[in-house]
């Protein structure tokens, strides 16, 4: 076999592995620029060069995915492999342009018209989707949740309840679950809305005397999805047809999805009997985007207004930008600036002007991994990572510990589950309340302000 054939054909069954453990997105932003660069054969054991486009890109894949792609090779090559990983890019770069081709090609299905007025009538997004999603820590949980209901809706968990800030991804997430149902199986009746419409549609049906034709049309629901829920708190008629509504759907097997701005045991004028089914399902909040969330993000909103951007400028717009929304925002602008100036290249000298940032304003913050912020806590109270990570109740360990909660959640925006997880398998709870007490302990003592901005020193500089 020729050697460039033997190396394409090895990256490429490699890449079809891994594409059905990560999501598309994850796909498309870290590893389709790869590619291997060299195969050196030492008895039974094979060294694999992998060649990534930047450092960006070489880094995260080496800390994130290089299990993955080592598993992946032993597997294919039945021989024990070794990978290394540099920075070249691949030398038949065919696309250079600034406008580029869409990232996500519709299949035949999603063309089709039938389709397309179902998903409207579901009042779907077609752009909402699992593919266009980006995962990290800050929603994995989230994620993960969202397509194992899409997957076995009525049965995995019921409701589904998803909450945290703006932007964050909630409307995209729950839309991605009603079209991935509906691309499934055409014939399921999905239906999305916001608090406000179930709202405004139970009292148009109150004051027409058509309340029958509003139970038609949400109680034989096989999906419903409501979109920032917390609306109906306080208004009785509402809540009490939503409460209906809910226990019909649920006893015929279908799914129910909830969105809101906070958890249900924070929405108040909420009535009980709806807190305590809401708390029977699955409740999973969403952090803010970490730094490399927001690349991957910039990435695929680029890709879906056609635009070319290259890897340090990403960076750069994730590290200055710290939501979706504001991303979206900015490439709008950024692709009339293109259009209006018909500039032949995207240099980080046009991202600066227009971000209006000066130069030494403009970020770039480290990237920090939990181990770092452990082992910096642990330092601080001189004490041993097993006694933070452990049972202990002792004040000198149980202090530190939710002070390591508090850091974990606040500044490197984990999601409580996953603050639970790396905190010994500790109840999302606990860590709730570990960030509340320090956040008021905060407020009131000195002593652990500086404790705390000793660590942040020590971790950030
Ligand atoms: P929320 O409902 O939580 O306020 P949205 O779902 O409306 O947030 O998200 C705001 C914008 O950011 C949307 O355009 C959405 O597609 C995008 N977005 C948010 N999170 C992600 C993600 N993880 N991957 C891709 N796009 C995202
Ligand atoms: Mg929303």
């Amino acid at each position: 076999m020729e050697e460039k054939y033997q190396k394409d054909q090895l990256w490429q069954d490699c890449l079809n592995n891994i594409k059905v453990s990560v999501s598309s997105a994850i796909f498309t932003t870290w590893f389709s620029q790869t590619h291997i660069s060299k195969i050196d054969k030492r008895n039974d054991r094979i060294v694999v060069e992998i060649g990534c486009p930047s450092s960006f890109v070489k880094n995260t894949i080496e800390n994130r995915y290089f299990g993955l792609i080592q598993d992946t090779l032993n597997k294919i090559t039945g021989k024990s492999c070794d990978i290394l990983f540099e920075i070249k890019a691949k030398k038949d770069k065919s696309n250079q342009n600034l406008i580029s081709t869409p990232l996500f090609q519709q299949n035949k299905e999603e063309k089709d018209i039938n389709f397309i007025e179902e998903i409207k009538k579901s009042r779907l997004r077609p752009f909402y989707t699992f593919e266009n999603f980006a995962v990290s820590s800050s929603n994995q949980m989230a994620w993960a949740a969202s397509e194992a209901v899409s997957k076995n809706i009525g049965n995995a968990y019921n409701p589904l309840f998803l909450w945290g800030g703006v932007g964050v991804g909630k409307t995209h997430l729950m839309n991605a679950i009603g079209y991935s149902v509906k691309k499934n199986d055409i014939n399921k009746k999905v239906y999305l809305c916001t608090g406000e419409d179930f709202t405004n549609d139970i009292i148009e049906g109150i004051r027409n005397k058509t309340t029958q034709k509003f139970r038609d049309k949400y109680r034989k629901l096989d999906v419903l999805l409501i979109d920032d829920i917390q609306f109906i708190a306080g208004k009785d008629a509402v809540q009490e047809e939503f409460f209906h509504t809910f226990n019909a759907i649920v006893s015929s097997g279908g799914q129910i999805v909830l969105t809101s701005d906070k958890p249900p045991s924070e929405i108040s004028k909420l009535e009980e009997r709806l807190r305590s089914r809401f708390e029977a399902g699955l409740i999973v909040d969403i952090a803010p985007p970490d730094f490399e969330l927001r690349c991957a993000i910039t990435q695929i909103k680029a890709k879906e207004k056609n635009l070319n951007l290259d890897m340090g400028v990403i960076q750069m717009i994730a590290g200055n930008l710290d939501s979706a929304r504001k991303i979206e925002g900015f490439l709008i602008r950024l692709r009339s600036a293109i259009e209006i100036n018909k500039y032949s290249e995207i240099t980080e000298e046009i991202i600066e002007q227009l971000l209006g940032k000066r130069k030494d304003e403009i970020q770039n913050k480290k990237r920090v991994s939990s181990e770092e912020v452990i082992e910096a806590v642990c330092n601080q109270y001189s004490i041993k990572k097993k006694q933070i990570l452990g049972n202990s109740r002792v004040k000198s360990f149980a202090l530190p510990r939710q002070i390591l909660m508090y850091l974990l959640r606040t500044e490197l925006n984990l999601p409580l589950q996953e603050v639970g997880r790396i905190i010994g398998g500790r109840d999302h709870t606990t860590v709730m309340h570990a960030v509340e007490k320090i956040t008021k302990l905060a407020s009131e003592s000195v002593d652990i302000r500086e404790d705390i901005s000793g660590i942040k020193k020590a971790v950030w500089g």
